[in-house]
């Protein structure tokens, strides 16, 4: 059977120019990079470089960059690392409701610790409202924590209209750009953020290897205490070959954004298209234009999503409802029902993320198989059957 994966935003797989760049720092450079020796210096080397080049995808400085163990750290690091830095008094953030839970879960514990949040709501197309940012901001507001792009539906937020608007407040201004690496530019500068939270895992680098970008000057007390490794931000031993791994990926992911995104994007657009001609009371989640260019989030009426990816997994696909962090939770994603989309629609909506390996006999095979897949499941649904009936 052929197996077609279009779950790139859950992960992906490690690009082949990346493990070999990895390799040599499993073996012979097993170095400590803090070690001040022959078989440190080498190893030091090689992450110095890594920080620069993921310093060089973002428009950042190297010193700027902290290296973590993944997105869901980089995400605490933020939240928590600077509401704790703050004097006890100031602490309001302001947050969205389609955050993901690494972002969500943080700004529920610190509520639990006495910092007063603001969940903003999103419009039908997942985008916040940037006059509701700005009557949410109070003189105690420390923080604005707005996604790039999101990961359920794809849909970019304004984040340079966000920065600005912190900026013009002093406020500090995180996004988590986990989905956006490698598929939108990404420019801390033009964007005016503060922090700024990466995974190596969604963008051909291996799990267990993060950063997070820190503006200069923006203070932060560390989750993890130890060592001086990353300049105080974050103790223990570095992940050198994941870093080093971290540091190729990114130099693939500018490369990218030529080279891939727009064959990616059409065959995204191909994907979409040709689900809308041949099934009727489809609804697409997220916006159609600010939208990751590789995401189509899509609902199918009467039925349930985890029906419809138990099938095409029997014909080798795999996709997603949604978030795999939510998976093994019952009940809609929290971003489409933050959509206000009707409960039933929510619960029928499934994720397809195309990446570098997707080409145009996938599409057309998914193309084929799922029309049959949605008539089957209509005719069992007893929604379908009463909506013919009635
Ligand atoms: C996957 C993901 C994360 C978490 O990253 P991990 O490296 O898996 O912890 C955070 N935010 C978004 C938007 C994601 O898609």
């Amino acid at each position: 059977m052929k197996r077609i994966y279009l779950d790139n935003n859950a992960t992906t797989a490690v690009r082949t120019e990346v493990l070999e760049a990895m390799l040599p720092f499993y073996r012979e450079q097993f170095g400590n990079p803090s070690s001040i020796h022959w078989a440190g210096r080498s190893v030091s080397e090689a992450v110095e470089e890594a920080r620069e080049r993921v310093a060089r995808l973002l428009n950042a400085r190297p010193e700027e960059i902290v290296f973590t163990s993944c997105g869901s750290e980089s995400n605490s690091l933020a939240l928590r690392g600077s509401v704790d830095f703050f004097e006890a008094r100031d602490r309001h953030v302001i947050t969205t409701a389609v955050e993901h839970p690494a972002v969500l879960n943080s700004v529920r514990f610190l509520e639990k610790q006495g910092v007063a949040v603001t969940v903003l709501p999103v419009d039908g197309d997942g985008l916040v409202d940037l006059e509701q940012l700005e009557v949410a901001i109070r003189p105690d507001t420390i923080l604005i924590s707005a996604m790039w792009g999101n990961n359920e539906t794809g849909t970019l937020f304004p984040v340079a209209e966000i920065g600005a608007i912190a900026r013009r407040h002093k406020i500090r201004f995180h996004t988590d750009a986990v989905q956006a690496i490698g598929r939108v530019p990404v420019d801390v500068q033009a964007a005016e953020v503060d922090l700024l939270s990466l995974s190596g895992h969604k963008f051909g680098a291996p799990k267990g290897v993060g950063a997070l970008y820190v503006r200069k000057g923006t203070g932060l007390t560390p989750l993890i205490h130890g060592g001086h490794q990353e300049r105080g931000r974050r103790a223990g031993t570095l992940n050198v070959p994941g870093i080093v791994g971290l540091g190729v990926a990114s130099e693939l992911a500018t490369a990218d954004l030529d080279r891939q995104v727009p064959r990616i994007r059409a065959l995204r657009d191909r994907l979409e298209a040709g689900i809308l001609s041949r099934i009727s009371e489809v609804r697409v989640n997220g916006h159609r234009q600010q939208r990751l260019p590789n995401t189509l989030n899509v609902s199918f009426a009467y039925i349930e999503g985890e029906a419809i990816l138990l099938f095409l997994d029997m014909q080798g696909v795999a996709a997603s409802s949604g978030s795999a962090c939510m998976s093994d939770s019952f009940g809609n994603s929290h971003v489409i029902d933050a959509m206000g989309v009707d409960p039933m629609m929510a619960n029928s909506s499934i994720r397809f993320g195309l990446g570098p390996d997707t080409d145009e006999e996938d599409i057309d095979f998914v193309l084929e198989i799922l029309p049959p897949i949605i008539k089957k499941l209509r005719d069992m649904s007893p929604f379908y059957s009463e909506k013919a009936a009635g």
